[in-house]
């Protein structure tokens, strides 16, 4: 059996993989996909010391730093379920059983898709997701941001000071953001925002050239001409395989404390999957670290 068994291998992973290998202790690694998000990612310009660097070249360094290390690399590879016995069970979706004694849980999330025809077919052609990373490609353009909590309210007010006009749209009657966001909102000139409308289509050609919605007070249609929609409705923890199994927040999140641990003795979590506020690179390396060091401290007292 492995001492430590990372399950997902994005950052927080990767991270957590190195700092239990440099303990000397027996390190598995599974991941659906090595690198996670980041492969998705084009620049990164907040990764702290890296002025720029891309997604899949930081996925590639994280690999080559994990590889210098006595680490098992089960890449591609999918856990489907995780049972704690005598030892820590982790089954994969090909049926094979890894066994370890302790287990750090860093299978991360992904972004929430609005379900709306258009989406998918526009996305990258307009459709996007973080206005961190495409926020410029729209520059002097209209765009609309789907939702009206923290995120995209926020995705607003940054949206805003680099294109022409940006329209929120909500779902519910009232937005969800923080006040002092919504005043901030409020404040700028470019920004219109449309609550009570229920997303119908993004419309397009070859990219997005607008975006019609249903007044749900009045039942009619409207559409919108503009060149970008970011999608802000929230991000889901890559978690449904525990659900029933250990802690979980209303949203999925799998609750940890400051040592990285779960619920149950012996399993840890870092990253995206887990209650941290946060979720960004440094961050998610930062808490896969500390789990590893909280795996380690709990082997040498058990
Ligand atoms: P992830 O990166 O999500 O990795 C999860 C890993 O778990 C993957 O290997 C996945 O394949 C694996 N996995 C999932 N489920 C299973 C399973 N059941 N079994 C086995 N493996 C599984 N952050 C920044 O700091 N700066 C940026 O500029 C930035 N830009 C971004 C742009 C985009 C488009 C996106 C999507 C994210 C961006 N982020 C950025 C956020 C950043 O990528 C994440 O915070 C970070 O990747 C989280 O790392 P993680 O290891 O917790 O999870």
């Amino acid at each position: 059996p492995f001492d430590v068994l990372v399950v997902g291998g994005g950052p927080s992973g990767a991270s957590a993989a190195i700092y239990a290998a440099r303990k000397g202790i027996r390190t598995g690694i599974v991941a659906e996909r090595f690198g996670g998000q980041i492969m998705d990612t084009l620049g990164i310009e907040n990764f702290i010391s890296v002025k720029y660097t891309e997604g899949p070249k930081l996925a590639a360094n994280l690999e080559e730093h994990v590889k210098e290390y006595n680490v098992d690399i089960i890449n591609s590879q999918r856990a489907k379920r995780l049972e704690k016995k005598d030892l820590i069970e982790v089954e994969l979706e090909n049926g094979a059983v890894l066994k370890s004694k302790t287990v750090i849980l860093s299978t991360g999330a992904r972004w929430r898709n609005i379900g709306v025809p258009g989406e998918a077919e526009f996305k990258n052609k307009g459709v996007a997701y973080c206005p961190h990373c495409d926020g410029p490609l729209f520059e002097g353009k209209d765009v609309a941001v789907i939702g009206g909590g923290n995120s995209g309210v926020e995705a607003a007010i940054d949206l805003a000071g680099i294109v022409k006009h940006v329209t929120v749209i909500e779902f519910s009657p009232e937005l969800k953001a923080d006040t002092v966001l919504q005043d901030r909102l409020q404040s700028l000139p470019n920004v219109t925002v449309i609550k009570n409308a229920q997303t119908k289509e993004i419309t397009g050609t070859d990219k997005v050239n607008g975006i019609s919605y249903i007044d749900r007070e009045t039942g009619e249609e409207h559409h919108i001409e503009l060149q970008g929609v970011f999608v802000q409705i929230g991000l889901v923890p890559n978690t449904d395989w525990l659900r029933g199994t250990l802690e979980l927040t209303r949203t999925g999140e799998i609750v940890v404390d400051n040592h990285g641990a779960t619920s149950i003795p012996g399993i840890f979590a870092a990253g995206d999957c887990t209650n941290s506020p946060y979720k960004q690179i440094i961050i998610s390396m930062g808490s896969g670290a500390n789990a590893a060091l909280g795996a380690f401290d709990y082997l040498i007292r058990n």
